[in-house]
């Protein structure tokens, strides 16, 4: 590894990737990562008194809430994403850098990526969350996750070319396998998912596939607890749960995983479920940049921070968003146990500007804020024309709160290309019911080879 010393070469790396020479009086501000906390930390600090580098390992930002749609064919992968040089290009201090970062030295105040060593003088984490799979690597080798956009083209590709294997798949057992999904984890995204993949099958894919009998497809939501959107107040959830079993998904709750092997599920009661898809969305933890930092993480490998969002041992450290962990005050006020802030974007957003803030007070020598948030309210669709919303004690369910949630996801949605894009998509599959971009893409011909059992996804390496 090309390691720089603190005082070594240091003009040499930023120059390369920063707007103006080095060194320089300014302090440098290294943030890692360019999601929702990442640029709203950009946002903050640009064209302020700090040199600022961004890095992050994809050149784009994922508007994530929006990734169910690339799995289940409504949305094309670019209309949720936006090249971060896009974003940054008009604040003359920041600068990007594309590249995984493998570890973090907290007291040599050094970030490696895998070809060299950057020197910081205040650093923000923004590097989001991984999947959990609760130690249990049966789960993370035998299901799809939905973390980015790869993940998404990857569920997309598979469950359209299962299709497209039943087709000429003689045996009703391996047919049907081929044709059931299983999304496991009844909170926001698996809700969303399930209703988008059961309106995928029942009004497109059954019109593209008049030969296959389309009662032979299952879509099976999955949920430990006796409720789904646990975060809802119980009489959304109760509207939820009705909406997606009248659209066609079976829902079960109360419904442990134990393990999943190729193509089968197993439930704690003992009984088992074949598949060739599993959705696993019931579980994310911090994202594992947090383990190289050699400190004591707290629950979900989050990175424990004070009010002000840095840490207590580095206090030129600021972690923002799902990596972060910091007790949510208005949960012990209404008297229930330690609970952390919500792993959600308006979380992330928020907590990246206070970060950036509190850096430019570090600079000017004032007081550092504690972090307060403003709870904008908990949505999520069920299915094409209804949704549930809670906000500012209003709650909503069905044709108003979708349109809500589609006039929330447009304006959050960075760059006008993306939402003009995405706005005529929803346009054209609400009026013709249609979704354009069932494409499979990524395979070559031959791989679309008659089905045996043995056979799990078309990708044989996944992430
Ligand atoms: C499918 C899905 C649906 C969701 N739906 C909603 C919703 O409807 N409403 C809502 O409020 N929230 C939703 N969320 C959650 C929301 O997206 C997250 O809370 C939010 O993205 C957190 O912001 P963040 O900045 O912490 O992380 P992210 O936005 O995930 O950004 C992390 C960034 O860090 C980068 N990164 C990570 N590790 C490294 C590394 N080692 N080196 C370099 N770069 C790295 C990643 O590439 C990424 O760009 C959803 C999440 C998912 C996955």
């Amino acid at each position: 590894m090309n390691v720089i010393k603190p005082d070594e070469g240091i003009s040499q790396e930023y120059r390369r990737y920063g707007a103006r020479p080095w060194p320089s009086a300014r302090p440098r501000v290294v943030i890692i990562g360019a999601g929702f906390g990442g640029l709203s930390s950009v946002r903050a600090l640009g064209d302020k008194d700090v040199d600022v580098l961004v890095i992050d390992r994809n050149n784009y930002h994922g508007f994530w809430p929006l990734l169910y749609q690339v799995a289940t064919a409504g949305l094309e992968p670019e209309s949720v994403a936006y090249p971060v040089r896009a974003i940054i290009r008009r604040y003359s201090n920041v600068s990007f850098m594309m590249a995984e970062v493998v570890r973090i030295d907290p007291v040599a105040k050094l970030v490696y990526t895998s070809t060299t060593a950057l020197p910081y003088d205040y650093l923000i984490i923004a590097a989001g969350s991984a999947n959990n799979y609760f130690g249990n690597d049966t789960l993370s080798e035998h299901t799809f996750g939905l973390k980015d956009v790869e993940d998404a083209e990857l569920l997309r590709n598979t469950v359209l070319a299962n299709f497209e294997y039943a087709v000429s798949e003689a045996d009703p057992a391996i047919r049907q396998r081929l044709m059931t999904l299983i999304v496991v984890g009844g909170g926001p995204t698996g809700v969303e998912l399930a209703g988008a993949f059961v309106e995928l099958v029942n009004h497109v894919l059954v019109h593209d596939y008049p030969m296959l009998d389309i009662r032979e497809a299952r879509v099976v939501l999955v949920e430990a607890g006796a409720t789904l959107l646990s975060s809802f107040s119980p009489d959304l959830q109760a509207n939820a749960l009705a909406r997606l079993r009248k659209m066609g998904v079976e829902v079960r709750l109360h419904t442990a995983v134990a393990g999943v092997e190729q193509d089968r599920v197993s439930f704690a009661d003992g009984s088992s479920l074949d598949a060739a898809v599993v959705v696993w969305a019931a579980g994310v933890k911090g994202a594992p940049l947090a383990e190289t930092l050699g400190i004591q993480l707290a629950r979900g490998g989050r990175i424990s921070v004070r009010s002000t969002l840095n840490l207590v041992d580095y206090p030129e450290i600021f972690a923002v968003g799902d990596i972060a962990y910091l007790e949510d005050p208005r949960v012990r006020r209404q008297g229930r146990g330690p609970t952390p802030f919500a792993m959600v974007a308006p979380v992330a957003v928020q907590m990246g500007a206070l970060a950036a803030r509190n850096i430019l007070a570090y600079r000017y020598r004032r007081e550092l804020r504690s972090f307060s948030y403003f709870d904008k309210g908990n949505m999520a669709t069920i299915g094409r024309r209804s949704a549930v919303l809670e906000a500012f004690g209003i709650r909503l369910v069905g044709y108003l709160a979708w349109v809500g949630w589609l006039v929330v996801h447009l304006m959050f949605l960075v760059g006008f290309r993306n939402r003009v894009v995405v706005f005529l998509n929803w346009a054209y599959s609400y009026i013709t019911y249609d979704r354009g971009l069932r494409l499979i893409t990524g395979y070559k011909p031959e791989e679309l080879k008659p089905p045996t059992p043995k056979r799990v996804h078309l990708h044989s390496v996944k992430k």
